[in-house]
């Protein structure tokens, strides 16, 4: 395993045929599953760790979310990762850093609930992708929205990356892992799988061709009724990241809630 903190360091280290899984690190079997596709096709696997503080909002988690490094190494390492990239914040950020804005994809849900995350995050992925070169990235369902913004950086700006998305990992009872699940008092961890069984239900409503609304409002009222704060719980076009219409055949169900101090998202996908 070769663990570098910084650009040069990698460069030096001259890879070739990179799988690359970008991480914020506290890695669980969601981040390894994405490690393993990448170890299937590719001889270098790299994982970056970098708590990215551009992507958290002033009010959100960034000083208490999880930092647990020699354990990331060595799961990373057991799932087939090659090197670690693990920069500080002063090596990836000088003053006034340059910032990138992908449009329409970022404008609602995720976008409008966290102002100025999606910037950070395409800067960050571009940065990464410059620095590491990979030949194929390496993403999580889990994250849908991010998916898409992805997928429209990499368009717009043609970086030659290509991109593979992997399926939500989850817990036994339906709960997607996730490293801000470790925030979850035992009482709030029971409650938490609804948010999937009120997915899988809507789900289903569409299909058998309940209207979008109503669909959205039964499972928002089921959540509130359970403890929930909702942000959102809607209908999507997959692609645009916006309201379904009667003509949308590639949907997702998406949500974002919070319980206590701790805001989960998950979504479940379908077409028609
Ligand atoms: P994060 O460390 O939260 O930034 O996540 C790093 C990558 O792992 C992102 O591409 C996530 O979408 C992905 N990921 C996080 N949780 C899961 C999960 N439960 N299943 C699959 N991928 C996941």
């Amino acid at each position: 395993m070769k663990i570098v903190k910084t650009v040069a360091d990698y460069r030096a280290l001259g890879l070739q045929d990179v799988g690359f899984v970008p991480t914020m690190g506290a890695l669980h079997e969601g981040h390894l599953s994405l490690i393993r596709a990448a170890r299937e096709l590719h001889e270098e696997v790299v994982v970056s760790i970098f708590v990215n503080p551009t992507q958290f909002a002033p009010h959100e988690d960034l000083s208490r979310y999880p930092r647990p490094f020699e354990r990331d190494v060595e799961l990373a390492t057991a799932a087939g990762a090659t090197t670690i990239f693990a920069p500080s914040v002063d090596e990836m950020y000088m003053a006034s850093p340059v910032s990138i804005h992908v449009p329409v994809v970022t404008e609602l849900y995720e976008g409008a609930h966290r102002p100025g995350h999606f910037d950070g995050v395409a800067t960050v992925v571009a940065k990464l992708f410059l620095i590491v070169q990979p030949k194929t990235a390496y993403f999580g369902k889990k994250d849908l929205q991010q998916c898409a913004v992805i997928q429209k950086l990499v368009r717009d700006l043609n970086f030659p990356v290509n991109l593979y998305f992997c399926d939500t990992v989850r817990e036994m009872d339906g709960l997607a892992k996730s490293s801000r699940n470790v925030y979850l008092s035992p009482e709030e961890r029971e409650v938490a799988p609804e948010l999937y069984r009120q997915l899988s239900v809507a789900k289903e409503r569409v299909e058998a061709s309940m209207s979008f609304a109503e669909t959205e409002n039964q499972a928002t009222n089921e959540l509130a009724k359970q403890g929930f704060v909702v942000d959102y719980f809607s209908v999507i076009d997959r692609n645009l990241f916006q309201p379904a219409n009667p003509d949308t055949r590639e949907f997702a169900i998406i949500v974002a809630a919070r319980i206590g101090t701790t805001r989960l998202i998950d979504n479940v996908t379908f077409d028609r």
